[in-house]
């Protein structure tokens, strides 16, 4: 048998593990991605890009890209909820479009609802042509080996690394890899995690759904009671569901709610679905069916000695606000400067313990917060009225009256903070400093320099934010004007070769960032902050690079 070695195995070629690979390639950390498709998914799956993720692209450069390959930016966000989609609409939930906000950041307007929080809004685009741009890119860096068409099918771990056994599917040759640390980024059936024994709790299997994607280009033609629209919900008595609009005009994705009581396979031809979700006999073509079921799961743990589980396979969603793909992706960019840290030497013996500290909770206000929305869909499917469709006075009462109750599933659309507002204030690699955290609402995002918390984003000038300090490389000192003399935070870190760089700030930043100094993690959350450097600046890195163990 053939046999290899690198610094990690990522396995897995989702949105998860390209994340990773994409981020340890930034910082010049080598690895071997392996997977079994032979191409990237051929279903959507997750369409919307959260804010979050946009910001960690962003730092590789990708933003544009991404968004040039998203639905057409002219069109507001909106999302309707109609009997069909040729019937009777009941009520519509519009945004501004993503070019008005993109106007808006040129400008540093933050008069946009939600533009003051982050240099992006939604971005809707779904996996088959997010993951190419991602490979792309890493194939680029030219620092993972990315293998496609490659099974990971086994391992043992010893205190020192882990010993993986993968073949190529294509000729049967294996080959050993010898790897520090090794990451499963395999999705929802994890056979990595069922050999490490971990469960997954929470609720579990929930709702079960049927995803039909088609094509056709007369779609928006029979569309007559919702016109252009990002998500199409069809609310009537005995058949619900949601329409995606994948490509803006050709591609588009059914999934279909199964009611409680359907037993498995007894759902009606696919076909005669759709046709009757449109409420019109419209040409379309069906390209791929798949079942699939709405979940709030997390797995016990997220690290079993040198073996880290990372997105689907640390934690399952339902789809309601979007959360899924974004938590794993957040997992990638986590791990990913810890793993780097730890194999450049300046990481200490408990950095990698942060990781589940840290993400495990995540995942479950993540996960619940999800549920709660598909709950909040679930009970007015249970409360849809007949006669909602009878062209009578009391017909358009009933709409009026039910469209004015389906408005309270809009917090599923109004994610922000569920996307930017998630924070490691616990965290024991977090320097705290006693003060009263911001609020965690899922609507609204508190941008706040609380240590745990994102840094916050502030246009500096017009297309520079704060972000854009923390590229990931490093450690960034913020320094506001009148910050004292910090020289002592460099020379701490220089002696323990850790990467750190002070950054000079102007008063824009002033609201936001609260303190003089405010020191930010190489993942972009603030670690410490305050307005004199502390005597013991050496106790701050040991909390903050994890030298010291959890309480
Ligand atoms: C039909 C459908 C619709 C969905 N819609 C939404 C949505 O609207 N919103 C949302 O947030 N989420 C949605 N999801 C979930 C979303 O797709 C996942 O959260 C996301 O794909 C997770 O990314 P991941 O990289 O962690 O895992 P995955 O995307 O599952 O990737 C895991 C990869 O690992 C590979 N792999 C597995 N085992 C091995 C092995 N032994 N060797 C090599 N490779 C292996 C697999 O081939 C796969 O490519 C949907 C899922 C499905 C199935």
């Amino acid at each position: 048998m053939n046999s290899m070695e690198t610094p990690v195995l990522i396995v897995g070629g989702g949105p998860t593990g390209l994340a990773l690979a994409a981020d340890l390639s930034a910082k010049g950390v080598r690895s071997v991605l392996v997977e079994t498709r032979t191409e990237p998914t051929a279903h959507p799956r997750a369409t919307l890009l959260g804010s979050r993720s946009m910001e960690y692209y962003r730092r590789l450069g990708l933003d544009d890209e991404i968004v040039r390959n998203s639905l057409p930016r002219e069109h507001g966000y909106r999302i309707v909820f109609a009997t069909r989609l040729s019937g009777k609409l009941l009520h519509a939930h519009a945004s501004p479009s993503p070019n008005e906000y993109m106007a808006a950041h040129r400008e540093m307007r933050t008069d946009v609802p939600e533009s003051g929080w982050t240099p992006y809004y939604k971005v809707q685009i779904g996996q088959h042509a997010l993951e190419p741009i991602i490979k792309r890119w890493v194939l680029r860096q030219g620092s993972t080996d990315v293998r496609y068409g490659t099974e990971f099918v086994s391992f043992e771990q010893d205190e020192q690394g882990v010993s993986s056994v993968i073949r190529d599917l294509a000729s049967g040759r294996e080959t050993q890899v010898r790897s520090r640390f090794l990451v499963a980024c395999d999705g929802g059936r994890s056979a990595i995690k069922a050999t490490l024994g971990i469960p997954y709790t929470g609720r579990g299997a929930m709702r079960r759904n049927v995803s039909y994607l088609f094509r056709s280009k007369a779609f928006l033609e029979y569309a007559t009671a919702a016109g252009w629209a990002n998500l199409y919900f069809i609310f009537r008595p005995g058949a619900f569901g949601v329409f995606t609009n994948i490509n803006g005009g050709e591609i588009w994705n059914y999934q279909n709610y199964v009611l409680d009581g359907e037993a498995e396979g007894s759902e009606r031809d696919p076909a005669e679905q759709i046709r009757d979700a449109m409420g019109a006999d419209f040409p379309f073509e069906i390209l791929q069916v798949m079942h699939w079921s709405h979940h709030q799961s997390v797995a016990d743990r997220f690290r079993a000695g040198n073996v880290f589980l990372a997105g689907d396979a640390a934690h399952l969603f339902c789809p309601t606000g979007g959360i899924g793909m974004n938590t794993g992706i957040a997992d990638a960019f986590d791990l990913g400067w810890k793993l780097t840290a730890v194999l450049r030497g300046w990481g200490g013996p408990h950095l990698l313990d942060s990781y589940e500290w840290e993400r495990r909770f995540v995942a479950i206000r993540n996960t619940i917060a999800a549920a709660a929305n598909a709950d909040r869909i679930d009970a007015m499917m249970k409360v849809t009225p007949q006669g909602l469709e009878e062209e009578t006075p009391q017909g358009d009462e009933l709409r009026t009256q039910f469209g004015r109750r389906l408005r309270q599933t809009s917090r599923q659309f109004n994610t922000a903070g569920l996307h930017l507002g998630y924070r490691y204030g616990d965290s024991f690699i977090v320097a705290a400093d006693g003060t009263a955290e911001p609020p965690d609402d899922p609507r609204i995002v508190s941008q706040s320099s609380w240590p745990g918390c994102r840094a916050p984003h502030v246009w500096l000038e017009p297309g520079k934010s704060t972000l854009d300090l923390y590229d990931g490389s490093a450690y960034v000192l913020v320094r506001l004007p009148g910050a004292p003399d910090s020289a002592a935070f460099g020379a701490a870190a220089d002696k323990r070769g850790i990467p750190f760089t002070p950054a000079d700030v102007d008063e824009r930043a002033r609201a936001l960032y609260e303190k003089a100094l405010v020191l930010v993690r190489p993942d972009g959350t603030v670690c410490w902050r305050g307005d004199a450097v502390p005597e013991d600046v050496d106790a701050v890195w040991d909390t903050v690079a994890g030298f010291r163990a959890p309480a």
